[in-house]
């Protein structure tokens, strides 16, 4: 069995993710991709642009700035409302957020709901929860503790300066330039647009690793409707999202739709994509939220602009209505990983093996010399890695015998492993001007021509 410890030791000796600012003994919630992970992570993004701009005729790209003016976090709900449940140990000052520890008890919460039920099933079950840091159980009345995370831009000095603030979830963007989308592109409702912006949060307790970090980034889409005519398109969006985790190799009986019990007043319904991580079990990575006209209406309201859509064809004038689908992206990340991570016998020993589909791994193809002392091996070896290296992301490795090479190409998840030998420079050989190609999951291997190797390892 897996477990995240060893995953997460993995990432970090590999090269995927490193603790944020590890030398001066790390940060809470803060991570940093390394070189391995910065590919993987680009490729998880690639494809989910492939999927959701690309191959989507109705479907337009953003990239909206981060710091946006203040109101905006008026308008969305945040300055006043984008709060965790938050509770502090009188013994030992630890603070816990009270809807996620009474779900570790059994007991159903949630941030949607109200403080004073939350007050009241809080009540009734703090005697079953005990401080993590301190083993006391003595909890402070749980207060609402505000996520956005501020900054400051300008010179402060002026009296009216307002405090800015980082994005608490990236979507806002959107919003904001659907108008200028409407007037400048020739979408027409219903469309959508979609967005992979960094996200901020000041997370009472950021744990889980990639899970619940202060700094992420999300892969959002938005997809404006007529009112009332989101039924349809809701339940296309939700199975498109989760078909997608599987048409890139995501085993299906690791994740589950889950509907909220609790919704925003203005929402009209509401579901999580879980993903069954090792030792956390299901948990959120995606939500597909059918937003009504919330959006638009206040932010019609808060910027004096007209948001209402005028159909051009019939001339019907309104604010559209908006489903949204918003994942993190290191929580997709995290799910990849972990279902990707295998540990399997090879005869005797065994083998670490990142079955990631080709198209997220993060090296897609190794080449290596046989012998490391034979010039001309390594020459040739050298030439065929400049070549492929023009095409995708390649390693040439010359060291340690064939097997270990094998294994930390495996470890890494490349498809492909080139080997120049002897054949290939020997003209008498049958085999001449082909090279060996070893596939990671068979662990078979077959010669292909040098000239058709482009094709074949795409
Ligand atoms: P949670 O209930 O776990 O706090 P949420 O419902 O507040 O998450 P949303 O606001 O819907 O999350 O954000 C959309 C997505 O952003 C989530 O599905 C998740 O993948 C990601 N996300 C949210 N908060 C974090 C975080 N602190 N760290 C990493 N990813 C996050």
């Amino acid at each position: 069995m897996k477990t995240m410890d060893e995953i997460i030791a993995f990432c970090k000796r590999r090269g995927f993710v490193y603790q944020g600012s590890d030398i001066y003994g790390g940060e809470a919630g803060l991570y940093d991709f390394g070189p391995y992970g910065v590919e993987l992570l680009n490729n998880i993004k690639k494809e989910w642009w492939r999927a959701n701009v690309q191959e989507k005729s109705n479907y337009v790209g953003l990239d909206s700035a981060m710091f946006k003016n203040p109101e905006v976090w008026v308008a969305s709900g945040h300055v006043n409302g984008f709060s965790d449940p938050l509770s502090e140990c009188k013994n030992c000052h630890t603070r816990i957020r009270v809807d996620k520890e009474l779900g570790k008890i059994g007991v159903h919460a949630d941030e949607k709901m109200s403080e004073k039920e939350l007050q009241k099933l809080f009540d009734a079950n703090k005697s079953k929860i005990k401080c993590s840091a301190c083993g006391e159980g003595d909890w402070a009345e749980p207060k609402m503790f505000n996520l956005l995370v501020q900054s400051n831009l300008g010179d402060f000095t002026g009296e009216n300066e307002k405090p800015v603030y980082l994005p608490g979830e990236a979507c806002q963007g959107i919003y904001l330039n659907y108008k200028n989308i409407v007037d400048t592109t020739r979408v027409k409702i219903p469309f959508g647009v979609a967005q992979i912006g960094k996200a901020f949060r000041n997370e009472i307790s950021p744990r889980n690793f990639l899970f619940r970090t202060r700094e992420f980034e999300q892969a959002d889409t938005q997809y404006f409707v007529k009112p009332r005519e989101n039924e349809e398109p809701y339940q296309e969006i939700k199975q498109r999202h989760m078909d997608w985790y599987v048409s890139l190799g995501i085993d299906p009986k690791k994740l589950r739709f889950t509907q909220h019990e609790h919704i925003v007043f203005y929402a009209s319904d509401a579901w999580d994509i879980e993903y069954n991580f090792p030792s956390y079990g299901f948990d959120e990575i995606e939500g597909i939220h059918d937003r009504t006209d919330y959006d638009l209406t206040q932010h019609t309201k808060f910027s004096g602009v007209d948001l209402n859509y005028v159909d051009p064809q019939t001339g019907e004038k309104y604010i559209p209505w908006i489903l949204e689908t918003s994942a993190g992206l290191g929580r997709m990340f995290l799910a990849f990983l972990c279902d990707a991570y295998t540990k399997e016998k090879v005869g005797e020993n065994e083998r670490t093996v990142l079955k990631l589909d080709k198209k997220l791994a993060p090296i897609k193809a190794a080449v290596f010399p046989l012998l490391k002392n034979k010039p001309e091996l390594v020459e040739k070896a050298r030439d065929i890695y400049k070549v492929l290296s023009s095409e995708f992301m390649c390693e040439f490795d010359d060291n340690g015998n064939i097997g270990k090479r094998y294994r930390r190409q495996d470890e890494i998840g490349t498809p492909s492993c080139v080997v120049v030998d002897f054949d290939t420079l020997n003209e008498k050989s049958k085999d001449f001007g082909t090279v060996a190609v070893r596939d990671r999951d068979t662990m078979e291997q077959v010669r292909v021509k040098i000239t058709n190797l482009i094709e074949y390892l795409k």
